[in-house]
């Protein structure tokens, strides 16, 4: 269980998450690790317990069933969504020889374009410097709403090209690029970029 989570706390710790609050968009993204295939966000109370601890919703919110569904499919919508930025284009899902999925499902961004037309933002011209706030705060649907306005603030201020997901299908974890050339692409290079260097090896070989 603790398998991907400790993993990820030993390169966080020397690769660094994204700032906040687009860290929690990051974090919500890897609520769910394809690799080990353990997803924390199994019951709305998983979810409602996520939120609270990220005062994304205050205490004593509801999740009513539609809305736990609605998060999960915003979680993979933005996990197609911030896989663009490792990739010349949104990569395209392929099937695994073991039937793993690859963890990008492409048509789910236009899933989360759905849910992002059903949660409203307005801008917040009290708060300085003015930001954009959910229409409808201290809900579930605000959260995501509030998690969408983190994605257009982390767009503006420059960090969102470096939120990506590794390029290896069937991983897919969600990273921040601390990297000065931002041409990091893989979660970690001890697990799947030697990985996919030893497969490309092992391609080169068996064609020549
Ligand atoms: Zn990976």
């Amino acid at each position: 269980m603790a398998g991907h989570g400790a993993q990820a706390a030993s390169f966080v710790e020397e690769a660094g998450t994204a700032p906040l609050p687009l860290r929690w968009v990051e974090e919500l993204i890897n609520t769910h690790s394809l690799v080990y295939r353990v997803d924390l966000l199994r019951t709305p109370d998983d979810l409602l317990d996520w939120l609270r601890a990220r005062d994304l919703v205050p205490a004593g919110a509801n999740c009513a069933p539609t809305e736990f569904d609605q998060v999960i499919r915003a979680r993979e919508g933005l996990r197609a969504l911030v896989a663009a930025n490792n990739a010349a284009a949104a990569p395209a899902p392929v099937r695994l020889a073991d039937d793993t999925p690859d963890g990008v499902v492409t048509q789910m961004r236009d899933e989360l374009a759905d849910i992002a037309r059903a949660a409203p933002l307005v801008l917040d011209v009290a708060s300085t410097p003015p930001r954009l706030v959910p229409l409808a705060p201290a809900t579930v649907g605000g959260a995501v709403a509030a998690l969408l306005g983190m994605v257009a603030e982390s767009v503006a201020s420059g960090t969102w090209s470096r939120l990506k997901v590794c390029r290896k299908p069937g991983c897919r974890w969600a990273y921040y690029d601390h990297s000065r050339n931002r041409a990091r692409t893989w979660c970690s290079m001890e697990t799947c970029g030697n990985q996919a260097k030893a497969h490309a090896f092992r391609q080169r070989r068996t064609v020549g």
